[in-house]
């Protein structure tokens, strides 16, 4: 049987609602057995909720609808529980404030977080003292914050890594997996409109890159690549992509048509070659373009371009060359 990877959502609806029946099915056993109907089905309802969510999740892999019912499950028990068997039941807050922050975004989180304790603190009874309550809000409001901070670090730390995991750090444009990702979109809508939206595929490699490494050092060839992805990204829009392919290897996406796309290359070639790359560096590029066809793979597509490259290399290089079928 194939494997197929869980998204970390699915993981966490799963394990959540796992751990949420496993922990509360003990319990339910307790209260059956001491003949305590209203809270033994209380525990009945979340044990047959979380396990169904289980079974749901783990077949159709689909989280949004669980994540909002075990949201609520949170919080009807701790709740409930609490209505049922008295401020003893307290315990119960924190680890529903801390699976909340699990399943929702942040700041949703905290908006039933704060509906959470707001209900729970009206059903505490009146008798409780003011040493009790303090108690139960500081507590509760610690956890609170807590949490809320830990999700929100999370997310953020998580959009870092991964807009670094799409970057090429030298040069800053995207990388390799970027330019997968990228294309995958890009295969799917060119075959669902495969006549109203033309792609093109611009394989530039640096001319003789080599020899700039072996007189000016290494460093040097850094800043010209540097500067040369500068270069590129200054002609672009921001519907054209550049990527790092490799070594000294780029490659552009655009959403154009042919005649737009040999304007593209041209422009990115003569602008190269004019430039004035410090320590008298002249650099130069060959470019192969290479329009998609239908059904063909992104590796199809990319060979098609490297040859047009490789042809632009042998006519003398500094050149445009476009790809035959
Ligand atoms: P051609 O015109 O045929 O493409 O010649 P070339 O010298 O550009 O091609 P070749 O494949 O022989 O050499 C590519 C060079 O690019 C060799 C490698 O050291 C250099 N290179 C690859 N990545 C980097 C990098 O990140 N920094 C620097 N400075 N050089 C790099
Ligand atoms: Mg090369
Ligand atoms: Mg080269």
């Amino acid at each position: 049987m194939k494997y197929q990877k869980r998204s970390s959502e699915e993981q966490i609806v799963l394990s959540i609602s796992a751990a949420a029946s496993l922990c509360i099915l003990p319990f339910l056993v307790i209260r059956i057995y001491n003949e305590d109907w209203s809270i033994a089905l209380l525990d009945f309802v979340a044990v047959a909720t979380t396990a169904g969510l289980f079974g749901y999740v783990y077949f159709t892999k689909r989280t949004l609808f669980a994540r909002w019912v075990l949201s609520i499950i949170c919080i009807a028990i701790a709740a409930g529980t609490i209505w049922l068997k008295g401020p003893d039941q307290i315990v119960w807050v924190y680890p529903a404030i801390i699976c909340l922050f699990f399943i929702l975004p942040p700041n949703l989180a905290a908006l039933l977080c704060a509906i959470n304790i707001a209900l729970i603190g009206y059903l505490l009874p009146a008798e409780m003292s003011v040493i009790e309550n303090a108690r139960f809000y500081f507590s509760t409001l610690v956890t609170f914050i807590f949490s809320y901070a830990f999700a929100d670090r999370m997310l953020y730390q998580q959009a870092q890594l991964q807009i670094l995991s799409f970057k090429d750090p030298l040069t800053n444009a995207g990388n390799r997996r970027a330019m997968e990702e990228k294309l995958i979109d890009l295969l799917k809508e060119q075959r669902q409109q495969p006549a109203e939206k033309k792609a093109c595929l611009l394989l530039i490699d640096l001319d003789e890159f080599k020899k700039i490494n072996d007189k000016q050092g290494h460093a040097c060839g850094d800043d010209v690549l540097k500067q040369t992805a500068a270069l590129i990204e200054h002609i672009l829009t921001p519907e054209q992509c550049l990527f790092r392919f490799g070594g000294e290897e780029f490659v552009v996406l655009a959403s154009n048509n042919i005649e737009q796309s040999i304007a593209l290359a041209e422009n990115i070639r003569q602008t190269i070659n004019d430039f004035p790359f410090e320590q008298n560096v002249r650099l130069t590029v060959s470019i192969g373009l290479a329009e998609y066809q239908y059904d063909e793979t992104g590796l199809e597509w990319l060979a098609r371009a490297d040859v047009a490259m490789y042809q632009a290399k042998s006519a003398g290089r500094d050149l445009c060359c476009l790809a035959g079928s």
